[in-house]
């Protein structure tokens, strides 16, 4: 996963403010967030920023994958085990006779579903982590034997 550090590093780290910000570590920490993006930089669009500028657009694409609560899915990880349907809290308690039984889901109200063999994220508004008041469920990351879920 990237870090505050690694985007802060590419950063013109000039000071000049135009972000709003009083530091580049700010900034840096609002685009990880995805608070921020690359264009609230302007110096960053200077040509002699123009390999910082590219690396830090390489950096950030997967970020902008990533669902309302961070979610990414690392398809080409993914083996459609189904580990992280049925450990799922949400998937468990909307799905009595489905993932809360360890089996396929048999509820449109589940957020993680392996379809044609890869996971996918429904109804991202149910998960536990989505919005300001939303918890640290690691459920389906802790689950994944490939590393195919994170979080940024
Ligand atoms: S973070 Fe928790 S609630 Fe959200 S998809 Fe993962 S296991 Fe489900
Ligand atoms: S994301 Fe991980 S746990 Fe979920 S189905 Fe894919 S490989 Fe299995």
């Amino acid at each position: 996963m990237v870090s505050a550090m690694e985007i802060y590093k590419l950063l013109p780290n000039s000071a000049c403010k135009e972000c709003g910000f009083s530091s580049c570590m700010a900034l840096a920490v609002a685009l990880l967030n995805r608070e921020k993006k690359l264009e609230d930089c302007p110096a960053l669009f200077d040509p002699k920023y123009a390999d910082k500028l590219k690396k830090l657009q390489e950096l950030l694409e997967p970020l902008q994958k990533a669902s309302e609560t961070g979610l990414i899915i690392h398809e080409e990880k993914c083996f459609g085990c189904g580990n992280c349907v049925v450990a799922c809290p949400v998937n468990v308690a909307a799905d009595p006779t489905g993932c809360a039984v360890g089996q396929g889901p048999k509820s449109d109200r589940v957020i993680l579903v392996v379809e044609d063999g890869v996971v996918k994220c429904l109804n991202v508004k149910e998960c536990r982590r989505f919005g300001p008041q939303g918890t640290q469920c690691n459920a389906c990351t802790a689950t994944c034997p490939s590393k195919a879920i994170e979080f940024v």
